[in-house]
């Protein structure tokens, strides 16, 4: 049984099912609730390939998707650098990926449901996990139902509920991550070009990017001072903050001046912003007998550098694999299948676990060097001003960052008889 219908719980589910295996989805959100809740759009070259393992891909051509452009950095209001994606440059390189996620959810969803092996319950919450003699046998639901099952999958997000009853503690990597997600739904093209675009200013730090399904979404990263509560929290705290200044002039008042122009006369459609906060870490263990953690449920990931979704896929192509070929020849006893499956929850935690600790380690050095540009006022302006000559090495130096956080740093082995080639480049 898997518990969470986001990326890692659904894929898992619909590789699972289509292989012939008995599994139950349960999904808190009604399907038309899906896009409610935030979900990331980006999917890299490794999430990609996960995909491909898992036999899910071409993408289905009614979820909208397109290549993002480039990634482009913007300091004082000048251009530091811009790259094209794909950042490897060569012919057969895969581009960074921008989907709908909650069409592709449905989309799944509406797969699984067809499937003989699948039972899939939307709308539905779990409310805590049964457990017998040390061993999780399955879950209670929010209507007073059990569920029982041979194995749990906790793919129940960063919050997860299931991981706290289990126990299972949360290994906190640094402060939370504050952040005010906007949309901004107007009809004009922006002046982005397709671009992910990460502008520093004196007053604030945000990223924004034309969405997949249309407008374009960005994110303000708010500060966080010492004793910070979510309660008190202002809005973009640290910068001296003006109440009276609407959200798309604070937007503009940071960004070269085609952007600048774009947001005062889009501000009508700026929708009010979500506030978001992201704890990172890592599950002490992700499994125990009868149950195994996937995705943000096992290592809640930061949003910088689009890493979670991909990492979530990862995980779950990894699972379906060593389930798979632990189920598959039929256990003799009930005995011997769960000694089985703790012997595959074990192996899933230690090949993927590496993986999703170096790719947090660096994304917090991406944080930390967004963060020391928002406060060196002095360093962004020398780097602003000295663009032209800086502005090709800095960039040659961060193309380098990025390949672990694009290619993943293991390689995954195919789970589907159809992976192919973007699952061996790695
Ligand atoms: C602002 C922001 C932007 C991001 N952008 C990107 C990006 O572009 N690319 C990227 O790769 N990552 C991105 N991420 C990270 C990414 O969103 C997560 O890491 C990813 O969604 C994790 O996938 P998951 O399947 O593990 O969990 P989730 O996507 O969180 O899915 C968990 C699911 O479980 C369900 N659920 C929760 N509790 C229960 C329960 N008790 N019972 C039943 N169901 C339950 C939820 O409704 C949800 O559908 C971003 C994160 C943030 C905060």
């Amino acid at each position: 049984m898997i518990v969470g219908g986001g990326p890692g719980g659904t894929s898992l589910a619909l590789r699972l099912a289509r292989a012939g295996q008995a599994v139950t989805l349960v999904e808190a959100s009604a399907p038309e609730r899906l896009d409610r809740q935030f979900r990331g759009e980006a999917l890299m070259p490794h999430g990609l390939a996960a995909l491909e393992a898992m036999g899910l891909l071409p993408l289905p051509a009614a979820v909208p998707q397109r290549p993002l452009a480039g990634w482009r950095f913007v300091l004082e209001q000048r251009e530091l650098f811009r790259l094209a994606e794909p950042l490897e440059g060569s012919p057969s390189a895969i581009p960074c990926t921008l989907i709908s996620q909650p069409a592709l959810l449905r989309h799944w969803l509406h797969e699984l449901q067809s499937l003989p092996a699948a039972r899939v319950l939307l709308g539905v919450r779990a409310s805590g996990l049964l457990l017998n003699g040390g061993r999780v046998r399955g879950v209670q639901l929010a209507d007073g139902q059990t569920l029982e099952a041979p194995l749990v999958v906790a793919a129940d997000g960063r919050g997860s509920r299931l991981r706290q009853q289990a126990g299972l503690t949360l290994r906190r990597a640094g402060s939370p991550i504050d952040l005010l997600w906007f949309r901004l739904d107007g009809h004009d093209p922006s002046p982005l070009e397709g671009c992910f675009t990460t502008v520093v200013g004196p007053t604030g730090l945000f990223s924004a990017f034309d969405s997949a399904g249309g407008g374009v979404q960005l994110g303000w990263v708010l500060d966080r001072q010492p004793g910070d509560h979510p309660s008190d929290r202002d809005h973009g705290r640290s910068a001296p903050l003006d109440h009276a200044t609407p959200w798309a002039e604070r937007f503009a008042a940071l960004s070269p001046p085609s952007l600048a122009a774009w947001l005062r006369a889009s501000a009508a459609s700026l929708q009010e912003p979500v506030p978001l906060r992201v704890e990172v870490g890592q599950a002490e263990r992700w499994w125990r007998p009868g149950l195994l953690l996937l995705g943000d449920a096992a290592h809640p990931m930061s949003p910088v550098r689009a890493q979670g979704i991909n990492l979530a896929l990862r995980d779950a192509c990894t699972a379906a694999e060593e389930l798979l070929a632990t189920l598959s020849p039929a256990a003799e006893s009930d005995e011997s299948l769960e000694q089985a499956l703790d012997g595959a929850l074990e192996r899933i935690e230690a090949r993927r676990r590496p993986e999703s600790e170096a790719l947090q380690h660096l994304q917090a050095e991406e944080t930390r060097r967004g963060t020391l540009l928002r406060h060196q006022g002095g360093l962004r302006r020398a780097l602003a001003l000295a663009a032209p000559l800086l502005g090709p090495p800095v960039a040659q130096r961060w193309r380098q960052q990025q390949a672990p956080l694009r290619l993943g740093l293991t390689t995954l082995t195919g789970a589907s008889d159809q992976g192919g080639s973007l699952a061996r480049q790695q």
